[in-house]
């Protein structure tokens, strides 16, 4: 979603913008922007027929304002080691920053900004602090380790459920949007308690959780790091794992494409099965999809069967069985090895508690089934049939 990814930068990029504007502060960007920038690389992205001789480039001249027919000689000539560009036709000529400015229309002081955000000059000098996203990015595990008491069960639960409060008084329409399009419904979606929050809402979330913790409690239970800065900062479309009816833990996915990892959550591990309250509700007897992930057990709770999801396919832990064991149980894991291996284990453990697992193998993950066949459903109760079938054969 670029429009989510965009629009959140505007408080930090001004605060930039501000920090650097001193025309000394600037000199010294521009500077550093020439020790990073490989001229050929910059040059052949706005010259894309030009040819080299030795240290030069000769091309078609791309500069909007010269208005060139495109059919002419090249009268753009390149010293790839000074870094200068010179336009014989219209006379002008000048450094890579001037060549961005005629190229983009900005101003100086612009030019110098962008390119060095490209280049990734950021850290290093005092005018230039680190972006908000490097300041909110998750400790090490190591660090994190060694600072900070993790948090009780009860502390955590009140950190979690007020997260999701603060959350949830933020534009929900983003996250909505994101999982209808993967088929999970906005009813499905407000029962599990998903919750979302754009990205310019990130300060507002993180000072609305500092009235309510001490930074510290926040760093214990991972929602903060060490530079005081909330980490859910990518990622802010969050699953909770809800076990009567109150959030114990949570998980949260980015929404933008080429963020990774896809994934962060909270500190510790995860305290139950995805969706486990299901269970409560359930039937004994009827049957229960064990799937990997929180999109394939809302997409079957979308459809109206009853799932839990395990986070990554070798996640079941012994103590889950227990409530299992008054339903027939049909692992639908994805068809990767892992999956595969995984189903094998399971059936093993249910075994040893005299438990029964049924398992459906698809061509897809869950949720690729249901989105790009119209009679899914239908499809899926009758594989189910025959798993079951065969389970009790056996
Ligand atoms: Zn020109």
């Amino acid at each position: 979603m670029p429009h989510d990814e965009h629009s959140g930068e505007g408080d930090d990029s001004r605060r930039e913008r501000r920090a650097n504007s001193s025309p000394e502060s600037l000199r010294r960007l521009r500077d550093r922007v020439k020790q990073h920038i490989d001229y050929r690389s910059f040059y052949l992205r706005y010259c894309h027929e030009a040819r080299q001789s030795g240290t030069r480039l000769q091309s078609l001249c791309p500069i909007p304002s010269h208005a060139h027919s495109g059919t002419g000689h090249p009268s753009l000539s390149i010293d790839l080691q000074q870094g200068l560009f010179n336009c014989f036709s219209r006379g002008e000529g000048g450094d890579a920053i001037t060549f961005y400015e005629l190229m983009h229309g900005v101003s100086f002081g612009q030019a110098v900004l962008e390119l060095s955000r490209e280049l990734g000059i950021t850290a290093g000098q005092k005018s230039e602090r680190p972006s908000l996203a490097q300041r909110a990015a998750p400790d090490a595990e190591a660090a994190e380790a060694e600072s900070f008491e993790p948090l009780d069960a009860e502390r955590m639960r009140a950190a979690c459920e007020r997260f999701l409060k603060v959350c949830r008084a933020e534009d929900q329409l983003e996250g909505i949007n994101y999982l209808a399009r993967r088929g999970i419904d906005s009813a499905t979606v407000r029962r599990a308690g998903v919750t979302y929050f754009p990205r310019r809402a990130y300060r507002r979330v993180m000072r609305r959780m500092l009235d309510h913790f001490a930074t510290e409690e926040l760093q214990r239970g991972g929602l903060f790091n060490r530079k005081a800065h909330l980490t859910f900062y990518h990622h802010r479309l969050l699953f909770p794992f809800l076990v009567e009816g109150r959030a114990r833990y949570l998980q949260a996915r980015t929404t933008a494409a080429g963020v990774e990892p896809r994934w962060h959550n909270m500190r510790g591990g995860v305290p139950s099965l995805y969706n486990v309250d299901a269970l409560a509700s359930a039937p004994s007897g009827s049957v229960v999809y064990l799937v990997e992930g929180f999109t394939d057990t809302l997409t079957l709770v979308t459809h109206g069967f009853t799932a839990v999801g395990l986070v990554g396919a070798g996640g079941l832990k012994e103590d889950w069985l227990a409530p299992l064991g008054r339903f027939s149980v049909v692992a639908a894991l994805d068809p990767d090895d892992a999956g595969r291996r995984a189903a094998a284990r399971y059936k093993e453990m249910f075994a040893r508690r005299g438990m029964k697992l049924s398992s459906i193998s698809l061509a897809t993950d869950v949720n690729d089934f249901f989105r790009q066949r119209p009679s899914a459903s239908l499809e899926f109760q009758l594989l189910t049939e025959t798993a079951l079938e065969m389970t009790n054969a056996e």
